[in-house]
């Protein structure tokens, strides 16, 4: 697609022109001082997005998904034990990656559509009073279904369980979008990437690491080469790194949470809050329903809508692209044609996002579903003129 629509898929997501041309860098050679000058500022601008001052932070050229590997490689050995909640596609593949690294896997089931149980992930936990659980994994945002997982409510679970497990986070589409607390919510690794709430391309794992993480990284003893955090520690330890930085993309990280810290994190979850509820408002309008099935579980920067039985919601998105030049996202998984996907994360404001909702509503009007042209932009008007839309200094 060569249009100059704004995209509306979970990620990757729009980027801001800023943003463009802080990747677009003549070639530098890592080794020299000037890297040193990227480098840390990115690695301290993470930590703050991330909300941890006592963890430290890891950049890899890679994507989120190399975020989960370095977690679960530097800190586990083959055969232990981890206790993961399966609740959408993105949960349900960090689990694929743990079998596969042959580790022991329990896992909670959950219904596509709801958010992680604490309560489950207790139970687990209480029960296990040998303390075979090394780890335990959530992801905060199930990108599959629009569903969000109180982080702070599972760690609440392994305190009164008393248990010692480190504790993962999959935070790819909620850091940098919905509030985030590496430190408060007591969390040992959390994992992004550099291509959703961050606003770039795709190509940079971010990850936030605890004290405790990292001395378990000591005697941990699955296989990992390019993904050893000690090699990547010694790296920044000489401003450094053990093979070739993608220098570009990290200027532009730095910058994207400078744009970030500017506008305040708050702010930036509200912006989202704002988009999501004039989002929620439209679908509302349509007569339709979200896969998420509580308001607790709607997530502030993608929707996964359910359309009606019989009715294969990949076509919605398939026509828009045709036809509109607008890109949104197809059911993944267990929801595939069941849902289409409106991401709402990173650089957007109100009427941008009016732009996706417009087109939505076209598409499924195109394509015969019982929707009124202009119901969904109308509802979302009324909850975006109320207040103050606040923009990012991009958009303004
Ligand atoms: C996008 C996403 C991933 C995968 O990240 P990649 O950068 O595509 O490897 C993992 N988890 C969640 C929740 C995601 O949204």
């Amino acid at each position: 697609m060569t249009s100059q629509n704004p995209v509306f898929i979970p990620g990757p997501t729009n980027m801001p022109e800023s943003l463009r041309k802080a990747i677009d860098m003549p070639t530098m050679d890592h080794r020299s001082a000037a890297f040193a000058e990227i480098l840390h500022p990115a690695l301290a601008a993470v930590k703050k997005v991330l909300k941890t001052e006592t963890g430290e932070a890891f950049i890899f050229p890679a994507s989120g998904t190399g975020g989960w590997e370095t977690a679960i490689a530097n800190t586990l050995s083959p055969g232990d034990k981890v206790l993961v909640g399966r609740n959408g596609m993105f949960s349900h593949r960090w689990i694929d990656m743990c079998e596969r690294f042959g580790l022991d896997v329990q896992v909670i089931e959950t219904p596509w559509g709801e958010g992680l149980p604490a309560d489950r992930y207790e139970e687990a936990l209480a029960a296990d009073t040998g303390h075979a659980i090394k780890a335990v994994l959530a992801t905060h945002n199930e990108t599959a279904t629009g569903v969000l997982s109180d982080i702070s409510a599972v760690r609440r679970a392994m305190d009164k369980a008393g248990h010692p497990a480190l504790f993962m986070v999959d935070g790819v589409s909620s850091i940098g979008s919905m509030d985030f607390r590496m430190d408060e919510w007591g969390v040992d690794i959390a994992v992004t990437g550099s291509q959703k709430g961050f606003m770039l391309p795709a190509g940079l794992a971010i990850l936030g690491v605890s004290q405790k993480a990292l001395s378990a990284m000591e005697t941990a003893k699955l296989p990992r080469t390019f993904f050893d955090l000690r090699d990547m520690q010694a790296g920044y330890a000489k401003s450094g790194y053990p093979y070739t930085p993608a220098v570009g993309l990290m200027n532009g990280l730095k910058q994207a949470c400078d744009m970030l810290l500017d506008e305040g994190l708050d702010n930036v979850f509200a912006r989202h809050r704002r988009i999501a509820d004039g989002v929620r408002a439209a679908v509302r309008a349509w007569g339709l329903s979200l896969c998420a099935r509580e308001p607790q579980f709607y997530s502030d920067s993608v929707s996964a809508i359910r359309t009606p039985e019989g009715f294969d919601a990949t076509r919605i998105v398939t026509h828009a692209a045709e036809n509109y030049e607008m890109a949104f996202g197809v059911g993944l998984g267990e929801v595939a044609g069941k849902v289409f996907r409106i991401g709402h994360l990173g650089q957007l404001s109100a009427p941008l996002a009016l732009t996706g909702i417009a087109t939505a509503e076209m598409a499924m009007v195109d394509l015969g579903l019982p929707v009124t042209l202009g119901s969904g932009v109308a509802a979302a008007q009324s909850v975006y003129r109320h207040g103050d839309v606040v923009l990012t200094k991009e958009a303004a």
